[in-house]
């Protein structure tokens, strides 16, 4: 199956349980001071789960673009050393407002995956919550029996408040979730050990793919939780990591989703992804990479100093890097895949199709730009840890680089790193990485007192991220209406950072 009629048999099946099939929001949020780009598939309906608007449906389904780069999801450092994060990813989702609930839900999950996708069932898993006396929250024995119908019991594992239970903040809506994973590993593997211990571990074939959240509860003030008048279904499966299950491959990469962008960049660079370890991760994170790209500024979002323009550029930056060092490409190269990626989403996501020339000439702009300053920059790396290395641990006064007793490894000043940072165009995170891979760490606390002194690019109140959003609660009427001033402060510190 090709992962186009694996998107379209998830939107079909729940059509034909009644589902209206809505279009994807744009992956950039704009006019939403708490949320920088879409992270999950409820993200759009959120007007609805608070009730600050009717529902015009009261099921919906969609595929919906999302990115994982910044606040509460972020998924970044992930992306090409393991094989099933990613920055931007599809995630499929249904949703009832107000109308079906657990046993609609848990029974529909389990029909598309074991009776159209056809999945195993011992090689399924599903969580539920476990419920946590501290915290006051129930067990969630509804959703545990509802699963008894379907699967052996031994499978129904119990989940801890941080993977099965949702809230939008301190308060407000909230309910629990359950969660279903998929054991890939291959049979004489799964007979050796059982996938129980497996699951929720960060064990590279044993992967979480689709999380069915209940809200059903208000959360007030004092902790307590009253029932939700109207109890909703928002539920979100990784689109990539169910294909590359029902593809029968190893890593989400290896599937049709990403193949195409991947061949192409071989052609580009002369390599063959497969390899080494290191040119696989750099063919990985390019093709990550350059999805988010892509779509981002297709939905209106170009890279720039500051706010969401920069999270793109950083992105960017990071990529060109990866191509430059692993894959040895010292021209422009990621914009030469922005029409592979536009004929492979036309029927989806036909937005970058309609403007593929605009985006690659941004990518193209971008990534030439980046690469006149890329290489004196990194020369500047490589001369600063070679000095450092040949003094053997000891500081001089224009290399910058310290070894004290407090650290366990090296340190970059932070000068330099804000230098890096002001001359050559490093994003703070890309000078981070490239300290990492050679052993060092940055002095962070150094670099930020550089960027403090230098005037303040970003304007802090338009550029926040709190993760899903949160409610300022003293609003007597209860409506969303931004964040709280505690919360605001952390964040402009954290976008001061960068
Ligand atoms: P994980 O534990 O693997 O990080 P999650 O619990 O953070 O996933 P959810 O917020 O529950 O993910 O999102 C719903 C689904 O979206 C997940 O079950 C997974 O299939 C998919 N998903 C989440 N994050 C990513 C990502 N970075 N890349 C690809 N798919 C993802
Ligand atoms: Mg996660
Ligand atoms: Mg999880
Ligand atoms: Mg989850």
């Amino acid at each position: 199956m090709t992962a186009a009629e694996i998107r379209q048999q998830f939107l079909d099946f729940f059509a034909s349980k009644g589902h209206h099939i809505v279009p994807s929001a744009p992956i950039v949020v704009k006019n939403d001071p708490t949320l920088l780009f879409t992270n999950a598939g409820m993200n759009q309906f959120k007007d609805l789960f608070l009730g600050n608007k009717p529902a015009p449906y009261k099921r919906v389904a969609d595929t919906q673009k999302c990115l994982r780069v910044s606040g509460k999801h972020n998924d970044l450092e992930e992306v090409g050393i393991d094989t099933y994060h990613h920055t931007m990813f599809e995630m499929l989702g249904n949703w009832s407002f107000g109308d079906y609930f657990k046993p609609e839900a848990i029974a529909w999950s389990w029909e598309l995956l074991t009776e159209v996708y056809k999945l195993p069932k011992d090689r399924l898993y599903v969580t539920v919550f476990e419920g946590d006396a501290k915290e006051k929250l129930p067990a969630d024995s509804e959703a545990a029996g509802e699963w008894k119908k379907y699967i052996a019991e031994d499978r129904i594992l119990m989940g801890n408040k941080k993977d099965n239970f949702w809230e939008m903040g301190d308060t407000g809506p909230c309910g629990p979730c359950t969660e279903i994973h998929v054991d890939c590993r291959t049979d004489a593997e799964r007979a050796a050990k059982p996938g129980h211990e497996l699951v929720n571990n960060d064990h590279p074939q044993v992967i979480e793919i689709w999380n069915n959240v209940f809200m059903q509860f208000n959360r007030l003030k004092d902790g307590t939780l009253e029932p939700l008048p109207a109890r909703h279904v928002d539920t979100g499966m990784g689109f990539e990591r169910l294909v590359r299950v029902l593809q029968g491959k190893q890593s989400n990469y290896d599937t049709d989703v990403f193949m195409p962008v991947i061949h192409a960049t071989e052609k580009l660079c002369g390599k063959k992804y497969g390899e080494t370890e290191k040119t696989d991760i750099a063919f990985r994170v390019i093709a990550d990479h350059i999805r988010a790209i892509c779509f981002t500024i297709a939905d209106g979002q170009l890279p720039a100093n500051n706010g969401a323009g920069y999270v793109i550029r950083r992105i960017l930056r990071r990529a060109v890097r990866y191509a430059f060092s692993f894959l040895e490409v010292k021209k422009p190269l990621l914009h030469e895949l922005v029409p592979t990626l536009a004929d492979q989403f036309a029927h989806v996501f036909p937005e970058l199709q309609q403007q593929v020339d605009f985006v690659k000439k941004v990518v193209f702009e971008e990534e030439n730009s980046f690469l006149r300053t890329l290489d004196s920059g990194l020369s500047r790396i490589e001369a600063l840890t070679n000095a450092k290395a040949s003094n053997a641990g000891t500081t001089t006064t224009d290399d910058k680089i310290t070894s004290s007793a407090a650290t366990t490894a090296a340190t970059i000043d932070g000068k330099i790193a804000f230098e890096l940072f002001d001359t050559y165009g490093f994003p703070i995170d890309l000078t981070n990485l490239i300290a990492s891979e050679k052993g060092y760490q940055v002095d962070m606390a150094g670099f930020e007192a550089e960027m403090k002194k230098q005037k303040d690019r970003s304007r802090a109140a338009t550029e926040l991220d709190m993760g899903d959003w949160t409610i300022l609660q003293d609003q007597p009427s209860g409506v969303f209406v931004g964040y709280t001033e505690l919360e605001t402060a952390a964040k402009v510190l954290k976008y001061r950072k960068i």
